[in-house]
């Protein structure tokens, strides 16, 4: 079965890869190594020697797993959805092999593939299956083929590895052979591949009817200017070379300025949360939530983590201060809510399926 979520900004997870490293300050308060030591302590074989529990927090021990039975899950589920890869750890960790996350690509291409699974015939249109070199109508093996396509959502704070693969003639050859392989037939199969790869003598590598992939959005962790300034470069790359991409400003760490990020589809704001969650200052997201309003930008606001500013929410407890005056209140997660100035902000861009 697939994973459902509770993440405001996706319908499913999909946790082929569990385990990462720190990298940045975001990953100071980790919950996927605190709830990836909890899944193996239940006993979770996919978890098994990935992370420990100290105190309240989760370690990561350095352990990755590429857990295949997983490859498969967004092909099993039929009502097209927004899935999250992933939430378990980094696509692009050092321990991720090329040969994997091509195997997650050529996934993600046969699942956003719903145009060639389907036949038109005396005006109704068959979905699900192709007409065989006898004309017989066979049916597809994956439920998805039947509704299809999904979207996907690729995060990761190791932006240049995954940049230097998508631009690469190499990894693009092993997506077309992945998903020849998860497309299962012949015919819909070679439709597929060639769309990712086309197999003319003079291709020197232009975008083609499946390259870049039009359900799939890679996107960035981006929680400080720092960290900021440091994955623009390689998200600027992956977006001229005709990706959607967005940014995830979570946890919200410090003030960010935006500029240069206009390429953006998409940006999702956030607070932190869990135990000694660090506080956002409001400015912060308002800033963000400019910024894409006046560049026609998606902006979507998660959530305030644990704390929201004294105007909104007064009362007793931990209260903290910033340098400009602005005081937030920490009231839990639940209370804090993902009001932004008394309303919600739920922007998506459009997805446009081959
Ligand atoms: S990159 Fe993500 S999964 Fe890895 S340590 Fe940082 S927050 Fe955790």
């Amino acid at each position: 079965m697939a994973e459902n979520t509770r993440i405001e900004w996706a319908t499913h997870t999909w946790t082929p890869i569990v385990g990462c490293d720190a990298v940045s300050p975001a990953c100071a308060k980790c919950y996927a190594a605190l709830m990836a030591a909890r899944l193996e302590s239940m006993g979770q074989e996919k978890y098994r020697g990935v992370a420990v529990r100290v105190g309240n927090v989760g370690k990561w021990t350095g352990k990755v797993t590429f857990w295949e039975p997983d490859l498969v899950k967004p092909l099993t589920v039929r009502k097209p959805g927004r899935w999250f890869l992933t939430s378990m750890g980094d696509v692009a960790h050092d321990l991720v092999t090329d040969a994997q996350l091509a195997e997650l690509f050529g996934v993600m291409a046969v699942a956003g593939a719903a145009g060639p699974f389907h036949r038109e015939q005396d005006g109704v249109t068959e979905r699900g299956g192709w007409t065989s070199s006898d004309g017989a109508w066979v049916p597809a093996k994956w439920p998805n083929m039947l509704s299809g396509p999904h979207t996907f959502l690729v995060l990761t704070k190791r932006v240049d590895r995954l940049a230097d693969l998508l631009l690469g003639h190499s990894f693009r050859r092993m997506v077309s052979e992945a998903a020849y392989r998860w497309a299962h037939n012949r015919t819909t199969a070679g439709a597929i591949a060639d769309s990712i790869l086309p197999p003319w003598s003079d291709f020197r590598g232009e975008a083609s009817g499946c390259w870049p992939m039009r359900n799939v959005f890679i996107g960035c962790t981006a929680e400080d200017q720092e960290q900021a300034d440091l994955r623009r470069a390689g998200m600027q790359r992956i977006a001229a070379a005709g990706w959607q991409t967005f940014a995830s400003y979570e946890p919200a760490l410090g003030p960010v300025n935006w500029g240069g990020w206009q390429f953006l589809r998409q940006l999702i704001s956030g607070g932190e949360s869990g135990w000694k969650a660090r506080p956002s200052h409001p400015d912060w997201y308002r800033g963000a939530r400019d910024f894409a309003e006046a560049h026609g930008i998606a902006y979507l606001h998660k959530q305030n983590g644990e704390w929201v500013s004294v105007s909104e929410v007064a009362g007793p407890g931990a209260h903290h201060h910033f340098p400009d005056g602005a005081t937030v209140r920490r009231v839990g997660k639940k209370a804090a809510g993902r009001l932004l100035d008394g309303r919600t902000h739920d922007g998506f861009p459009e997805v446009a399926h081959a």
